[in-house]
């Protein structure tokens, strides 16, 4: 255990005495007021931050004490694995729990020192997805922006809260501004706007419930006994929060209609065609096609224009589920991926994923801003109006809302277009190298068009079973992890076993992808894949 120099031990106690266990808290002194009447001796010194500034000296200590502790990880986290590894070869679970097997398994009486609990911390950081690591590219997670942790400490220290205008007077505004602005870069127009929330399954959610409100005009009444059903329409490829949403909306997960897709991943606009047609003929009423921009498993982007033009023709309202790929805006390069997305409806853009923003950080966009007053707004009583704003509170689906709009206001500001079209460029440059490699090597299959900077693949055999490929694939998944050489996931794809690299990693290079795939090539010819 790593001790903190400023924390351990605590000036002018014995360490006899810790040892013993005595309920001392960590800090020079406990928390109490001047005046001595209110007790507070229970607590930590370092408990609150004195608005009068008397503990400044330890909430100094505590903070240093803790960014130390995290960059003596962070600045080393390419050493550790991408994933945490069992200690034991062949462990049943290759997910690591080693030393926090007991951590959280009790509420203890008396509290503890921080300088402990920060040794805890750092197993439990052993312990995580490490997602800084060059050769992690699991999935859609990405290290955060420096600048968007300061945003989130100085988050959680105001603890304002995006309920209402009153409580969080600047916050509040900023959310509105800025995606305002963002809006305006998707096209959407001088109308747009939109609401942040915890993750794009929300932010997906409040799209649908808008789409269903507006179309069935059911903000009192329901879409209960309604004569038709309602359904929405996505390629069988799209996100599993649709079909929640679906489930949630009151739909049913069969209000969610599949669309086929091509073998790219990409909507059949074909087909989106029929199964409007014989959804209609099963006495159901289609109010919303969902369109895809960056499908979570190979990447692929829908053809949005056409998408667009279907939903134009039959009256449907056009949702774009950018989560991922609505990135690609800020980079002159690559946004012309996104053509038709300026007429969607409304668009799920999630800054966490590829504008690395830490988590959560999600919003959902509507071309027309006034549809949350006419088909969403509910007010409640303690939030106070104000006649120029309209509190968050009432036009989002969470009450008591974090402000992750500081991270993403100071991330876009600290980087500036410039700096995330970069961000965005390389990654495409890294992914179109890893699928040139993918593509070199015959008993490796590509999956995905690289739309966005995901890369699928399958190992293949000629004289062998795709049953066999789906436990070559795994093999070669395990290997890699379990080697340290690269972390890939392996998710199920039209019921087969696929690798799945995302290329993310500001810290990725091509020796990266050389590396990773010389461990690929070793364990090959082991195999006698590549013979
Ligand atoms: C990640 C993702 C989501 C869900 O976002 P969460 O933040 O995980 O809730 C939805 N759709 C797509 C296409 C995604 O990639």
């Amino acid at each position: 255990m790593r001790i903190h120099r400023h924390l351990w031990p605590p000036p002018g106690k014995e360490p006899g005495a810790i040892a013993a266990g005595l309920s001392y808290h960590g800090g020079v002194t406990f928390l109490q007021p001047k005046d001595g009447i209110v007790d507070r001796s229970g607590l930590p010194a370092s408990g609150f931050i004195d608005p009068r500034g008397d503990n400044r000296a330890e909430i100094e200590a505590l903070l240093e004490g803790a960014i130390s502790s995290l960059l003596d990880f962070a600045c080393r986290a390419a050493e550790y694995p991408p994933q945490p590894l069992a200690e034991e070869e062949n462990a049943a679970t290759p997910i690591a729990v080693r030393g926090t097997e007991e951590v959280g398994k009790s509420l203890p009486e008396e509290g503890g020192f921080a300088a402990e609990l920060l040794a805890r911390v750092e197993e439990l950081t052993r312990n995580s997805m490490n997602v800084a690591h060059p050769r992690y590219m699991g999935h859609m997670d990405t290290v955060a922006s420096t600048i968007s942790m300061v945003g989130d400490l100085i988050a959680s220290a105001l603890n304002n809260n995006m309920l209402s205008l009153e409580m969080s007077p600047a916050f509040s505004r900023l959310e509105d501004h800025l995606l305002h602005q963002i809006a305006l870069r998707f096209g959407l127009g001088a109308a747009a706007g939109g609401v942040m929330a915890s993750g794009g399954t929300l932010a997906n959610l409040q799209a649908l419930t808008v789409a269903r409100n507006q179309a069935f005009d059911c903000f009192d009444e329901g879409v209960v006994g309604a004569d038709e059903r309602p359904v929405i329409l996505a390629s069988e490829d799209a996100h599993v929060s649709l079909l929640k949403s679906a489930m949630l909306l009151g739909l049913g997960t069969k209000g969610l209609v599949p669309v086929r897709v091509d073998r790219h991943g990409r909507m059949e606009v074909e087909d989106l065609w029929r199964q409007i047609q014989l959804s209609r003929e099963r006495g159901e009423r289609p109010f919303c096609v969902v369109g895809v921009a960056g499908t979570t498993i190979t990447g692929s982007i829908d053809p949005l224009e056409a998408i667009a033009a279907v939903a134009r023709e039959e009256g449907l309202w056009f949702h774009v589920d950018a989560a991922f790929g609505g990135a690609a805006i800020f980079s002159n390069t690559h946004k012309h991926r996104l053509r038709g997305i300026d007429q969607a409806d409304s668009i799920t853009f999630n800054p966490q994923k590829w504008l690395y923003v830490a988590k959560t950080c999600a919003m959902v966009l509507f071309r027309r801003a006034s549809i949350l007053q006419d088909h969403y707004r509910l007010q409640a009583p303690y939030m106070r109006e104000v006649e120029d704003f309209t509190n968050l509170g009432e036009i989002s689906i969470q009450g008591t809302r974090r402000p992750d709009v500081l991270k993403l206001w100071l991330t876009i500001s600290h980087f500036g277009r410039r700096g995330l079209e970069q961000l965005i460029d390389q990654s495409m440059e890294l992914a179109r190298s890893f699928a040139q490699r993918v593509d070199q090597r015959p008993w490796l299959r590509r999956i995905s068009p690289t739309d966005v900077s995901i890369v699928c693949f399958e190992v293949v055999g000629d004289e062998t079973s795709p049953e066999q490929w789906d436990t070559f694939s795994s093999r070669l998944q395990s290997h890699l992890m379990e080697s340290g050489a690269a972390f890939f996931s392996l998710p199920r794809y039209h019921g087969r076993r696929v690798l799945k690299a995302v290329l993310l990693n500001p810290f990725t290079e091509e020796s990266d992808l050389d590396e990773a795939f010389e461990a690929i090539d070793r364990f090959a010819a082991r195999e006698g894949w590549s013979a």
